[in-house]
């Protein structure tokens, strides 16, 4: 999977402002939509595998709606999509038919630079081997996805440091990856994912790599993150870390569904 902040955003090929605001008004900029606008749609959304004369597919019809400041779950066992799903929901991969719109903006049939561009602008990833640069300090993982969006140096930092204050890390900003704690590096991880104001947080098993005690203080951090208004998205297998968020869907067979915790306790 490629690093979060990884491509240079378009530049100078950003949407004049005033001469695309009819047409495309969600196209300029940063957009922080409304209390009650969807930041991801999903509309009969599939996703089908070819290697030679074999068809895999992965989604197979998912409709969904997530909404500002929600708070998600999508839990499935192995096998399930969840990746899948991950991928296109995180800008890494396009649906084969379907239509997903993100904050609004279609982003179905965007090129891989144009999306690259939408995901560096809108969404901030957490990944369960944290991917941290290790030979960087904290502040310098942080401010990164700055860099790559070209946000000047003084301000870059500033950034940075609230960002990891808001995490609880002011202390530690000087430190390495490896001279802190999983739970602090994945600490560190949402502060990269928060530090560019962000529509999406979208967490793929955050805790995977975490002790019970590392995993129960980075779900109390997302929980936070949900009081402070963001919108999450958590992909797992584990109903336990699930069950952190407000809201659980299901997914099956490349199918999705709401559910309660008691209706996927057979999921495992
Ligand atoms: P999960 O993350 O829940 O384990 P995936 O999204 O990885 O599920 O996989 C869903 C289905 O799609 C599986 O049957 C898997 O074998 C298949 N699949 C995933 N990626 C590919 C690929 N690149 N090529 C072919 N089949 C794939």
């Amino acid at each position: 999977m490629s690093e979060p902040g990884g491509e240079r955003p378009g530049g100078s090929a950003r949407p004049n402002a005033s001469s695309d605001a009819d047409t495309a008004p969600l196209t300029v900029g940063p957009r922080t939509p409304g209390p009650a606008d969807a930041v991801i749609e999903f509309d009969r959304v599939t996703k089908v595998y070819r290697t030679g004369a074999i068809a895999v597919a992965a989604l197979r019809g998912v409709s969904l709606k997530i909404n500002t400041g929600e708070y998600v779950a999508i839990v499935g066992p192995s096998g399930s999509g969840k990746s899948t799903l991950m991928h296109i929901l995180g800008c890494l991969d396009t649906p084969t038919t379907g239509t997903f719109r993100l904050a609004g903006e279609n982003v179905s049939g965007m090129s891989e630079e144009a999306l690259a561009e939408v995901r560096n602008r809108r969404i901030g990833f957490v990944f369960q081997q944290f991917n941290l640069l290790a030979s960087m300090t904290a502040w310098q993982n942080v401010e990164l996805p700055l860099a790559y969006a070209g946000v000047h140096r003084a301000e870059r930092k500033e950034r940075a440091m609230a960002a990891l204050a808001k995490v609880g890390l002011a202390q530690r900003v000087q430190h390495r990856p490896g001279e802190l704690s999983g739970g602090q590096q994945q600490r560190v991880a949402v502060a990269r994912a928060l530090v560019t104001e962000p529509d999406l947080i979208l967490a793929d098993e955050p805790t995977g790599n975490l002790d019970s005690v590392s995993a129960d203080d980075v779900l109390g951090l997302m929980n936070e993150l949900h009081d402070a208004g963001r919108t999450l998205v958590l992909i797992t297998h584990d109903l336990e870390v699930a069950s952190a968020a407000g809201r659980l869907i299901g997914i099956r067979d490349g199918l999705v569904s709401e559910n309660d915790k008691r209706d996927l306790e057979n999921v495992r």
